[in-house]
């Protein structure tokens, strides 16, 4: 079986303005990357309320619908825009999340990668915030707990900002485990090792501007992973921002694209043992577009290998 890939053209309908880095060409970079790959590609459908409902008010859904305009943007939040394409895009990346989860727990595929914007991990329960609407991998856990029955999921968030989102919104989920690790300080401000969750269920990794792959790396073998293996969850939930890449002008970590692919492999290696190999990914941040397109693909490539 193949890695799965989910996109939607409806993604490229999110437009923003003028010189904000969360562009419409960041994905179309992307796709043109991963063209020549041997993928499972499958159209990303539209999420229903039920599944948004399932970690946002019915308030705040109503209040996105009702904020985009029909013409030109309306700004819902410092960085946030919202343009007439911008509500499908929201649900068709909510959406990619919820089938992605059902093509990876239903054994069709082994593995999937969702290729989306706008991105989710900082979208909290009732808030838009730092380009994201929804929280679309709080989602993915939410559904395969939910709806799919499993016991125990993790999300693992190597984007170079805090996962604040992701963290809110499953800050009382004692069935997930959310690990993130995040430039500090930087944007948002928040991921301190003492915010832990309600039931110790979140692990926070501060790493200071400058640090290489090799810092990340050492990090991310004493705390993140065996953390992870110690929950052992049955769905490993990527939030895939590539901005701690070196190239990226929005953060100051210097990883190289090599290092995604490390992540990427480890995290196949610690799925493998624990969960049958299941991993549900989904785009994040990554804005220099040279250095995303790259990144998502050595990470992707790395998924296709897990899946052979
Ligand atoms: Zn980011």
């Amino acid at each position: 079986m193949k890695t799965a890939l989910l996109t939607h053209a409806d993604c490229l309908g999110h437009i923003t303005p003028e010189g904000h880095p969360e562009r419409v060409a960041r994905l179309e970079h992307i796709l043109h990357a991963l063209e020549p790959l041997d993928l499972d590609r499958k159209t990303a459908p539209l999420a229903a309320d039920d599944d948004l409902l399932r970690i946002h008010p019915e308030s705040y859904i109503q209040d996105i619908r009702r904020a985009a305009p029909t013409e030109g943007f309306r700004q819902v939040d410092g960085d946030t825009f919202l343009c007439p394409g911008s509500v499908s895009a929201a649900y068709r990346a909510a959406g990619a999340a919820v089938r992605a989860v059902d093509l990876v727990l239903g054994g069709e595929a082994p593995n999937a990668f969702c290729a989306v914007r706008p991105p989710g991990h900082h979208a909290e329960t009732d808030t838009a915030m730092g380009f994201c609407v929804f929280g679309n991998a709080a989602l993915a856990a939410k559904h395969a707990l939910d709806h799919h029955g499993l016991k125990r999921v993790a999300v693992f968030d190597f984007d170079v900002h805090h996962g604040n989102g992701t963290q809110d919104l499953l800050w009382d989920e004692k069935r997930a485990l959310v690990i993130t690790s995040q430039q500090m300080p930087l944007w948002p401000g928040s991921g301190r090792p003492d915010e832990t969750g309600t039931f110790d269920t979140v692990l926070n990794i501060p790493l200071p501007p400058g640090s290489s792959g090799v810092v990340m790396q050492a990090a991310y073998r004493a705390l993140a992973f065996p953390r992870l293996r110690e929950f052992r969850p049955e769905l490993i939930i990527i939030s895939a921002g590539f901005d701690a890449h070196q190239d990226d002008p929005l953060a100051e970590l210097n990883w190289s694209t090599d290092d995604f692919a490390w992540i990427t492999s480890e995290l196949c290696k610690i799925a493998g043992e624990v969960c049958g190999g299941r991993i549900v990914s989904t785009l994040e941040g990554g804005y220099d577009l040279r250095a995303l397109s790259e990144a998502t693909r050595a990470h992707v490539e790395e998924l296709m290998k897990a899946a052979q």
